[in-house]
């Protein structure tokens, strides 16, 4: 495992939280609440930035402790969590929260659990009630929505987060390779502009999706929540 020194997150995302309106309170960790979070959540209630308004039928914002030292992230929701508006619900979900559970000792409140796009992503945007219909989020899609988490760590300040995915770890390191090569390494990143001397460890495994379609998987998945059980005993 190695510290690979990646540095922050790409310029064109950090730009877009410099630009986005701000909500936040607090300046440091010890400060962080539940004010400054909900009042992100309640400015984006409406959110109408990008395409995939049209078609939601929730928002799914995130949810956990507003003070957690652990985030997750996903690539963003699908057919139940737009439905029930939560994150990481339905089987996949019940995985995480086995995972935060059984793995890390911890209560799924306990840390904070979002995706990269709050929308749904829909291959057919004229049917939410239909199954099988996720797509990624186009690039433009994830710009428009990158504020919005940058707000959420800035609340947060976790002291680490783990991507869940591929396309998660990919969008955060700004990477091309995929899971298989960014899994098993710890990043670390420095993702808000307006603090860069806030620092978070980035450690990347996969979706839940993937550890049930691939059972395999969950062994070295089990490693990577061991090194994130490991920067938090730190
Ligand atoms: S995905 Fe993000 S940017 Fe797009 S409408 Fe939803 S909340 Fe707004």
């Amino acid at each position: 495992m190695r510290d690979t020194g990646i540095n922050e997150l790409p310029s064109s995302y950090r730009a877009l939280v410099a630009a986005a309106p701000r909500a936040k309170e607090k300046t440091s960790a010890g400060s962080a609440g539940r004010a400054p979070l909900e009042k992100i959540k309640k400015e984006y209630a409406e959110c109408l930035m990008c395409p995939l308004a049209k078609s939601r039928l929730r928002i799914v914002f995130g949810e956990g402790s507003p003070r957690a030292r652990l985030m997750f992230i996903g690539e963003g929701p699908g057919f139940t969590e737009d439905h029930l508006g939560r994150p990481f619900v339905g089987r996949s979900g019940n995985l995480l929260s086995d995972i935060i559970s059984k793995g890390l000792k911890m209560k799924r409140e306990d840390v904070y659990i979002t995706n990269i796009v709050k929308c749904h992503p829909m291959k057919d945007p004229s049917d939410p009630e239909k199954h099988s219909n996720d797509r990624p989020p186009s690039p433009d899609e994830v710009s428009k929505c990158m504020p919005i988490l940058l707000r959420q760590i800035d609340a947060i300040r976790p002291e680490v987060i783990c991507t869940l995915g591929s396309p998660a770890a990919k969008i955060m390191l700004d990477r091309k390779d995929g899971i298989s090569n960014l899994r098993g390494k710890i990043f670390d990143i420095h993702p808000l502009k307006d603090d860069p001397c806030y620092s978070v460890k980035l450690v990347p495994t996969f979706h839940p999706a993937y550890l049930l379609r691939n059972p395999p998987a969950k062994k070295p998945a089990w490693e990577d929540i061991k090194v994130v059980l490991g920067l938090l005993k730190k």
